[in-house]
């Protein structure tokens, strides 16, 4: 089961509930998006060589609420211009 990439994060998409508030976010495709993401995850577990795998997600813990927004269908969907901020690990 793919979890949260970040070191300190226990969050996993096997334990996490729908009514919990937390969503999973693969990386981005853009190449220039994904590698602010990348940057971000390298620093926060202090790994320069680390790169993500396909399975690899982010949980929205290390996101803004306002980096979010809802589809049409009430799913919890990601800005284009989001970037995590690791720095909010908890
Ligand atoms: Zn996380």
């Amino acid at each position: 089961m793919p979890s949260c990439v970040v070191k300190w994060c226990r969050n996993h998409t096997d334990h996490h509930h729908k009514d919990s508030g937390i969503t999973f976010h693969v990386f981005p495709q853009n190449p220039c998006r994904r590698e602010q993401w990348v940057k971000a995850v390298q620093l926060e577990r202090q790994e320069n060589d680390w790169m993500p795998s396909k399975s690899s997600r982010i949980c929205s813990i290390h996101f803004r609420d306002d980096d979010f927004y809802l589809s049409k269908k009430g799913f919890r969907m990601i800005k284009r211009v989001a970037t995590p901020s690791c720095t909010v690990c908890i």
